[in-house]
């Protein structure tokens, strides 16, 4: 069964947006089968961005990433990764349409509400740098 791997960002938490954001996912269809509420260090931002490292907005968004503890979590279901993007809409919360995720919560391109992997390849390589095998109940 398809899996994506999700991050409830810093502003999601801080604005007790959590619950809402999940159940969007969960109306959708979505089994939640992993989660775990953490601090995200340099070291592991560097690598979930890597594909962004050298770009002039990254120290910035290191400094976001970890500023509070967010919520990782590993969705399941038929289509869901694309579904869950979206869900979400484009990455710049200004320009999202009013239904989505970051359309209805965020705040611009970088404070965006949630993260969600982009492809088979990057959900496979997300969850395992986040959970152990047997932290996902698949
Ligand atoms: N980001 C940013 N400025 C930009 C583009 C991206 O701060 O101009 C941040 C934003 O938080 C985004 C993350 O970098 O969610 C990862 O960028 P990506 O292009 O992978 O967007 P996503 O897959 O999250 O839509
Ligand atoms: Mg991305």
């Amino acid at each position: 069964m398809e899996k994506t791997l999700i991050i409830l960002k810093p502003d999601c938490m801080e604005k007790r947006l959590a619950g809402a954001v999940l159940d969007r996912f969960q109306k959708a269809g979505f089994d939640l089968v992993a989660a775990k509420l953490t601090r995200l260090p340099p070291a592991l931002l560097a690598e979930h961005y890597a594909h962004i490292a050298d770009r002039p907005f990254f120290p910035a968004l290191a400094d976001f990433m970890g500023s509070r503890p967010v919520l990782v979590a590993v969705l399941q279901g038929t289509g869901v990764i694309a579904k869950v993007r979206e869900l979400l809409g484009p990455t710049d919360s200004k320009k999202a349409p009013v239904g989505t995720i970051r359309g209805d919560f965020g705040t611009d391109v970088s404070v965006n509400i949630c993260h969600a992997s982009d492809s088979p390849e990057s959900a496979a390589a997300e969850i395992a740098r986040f959970f152990a095998p047997d932290e996902v109940f698949a």
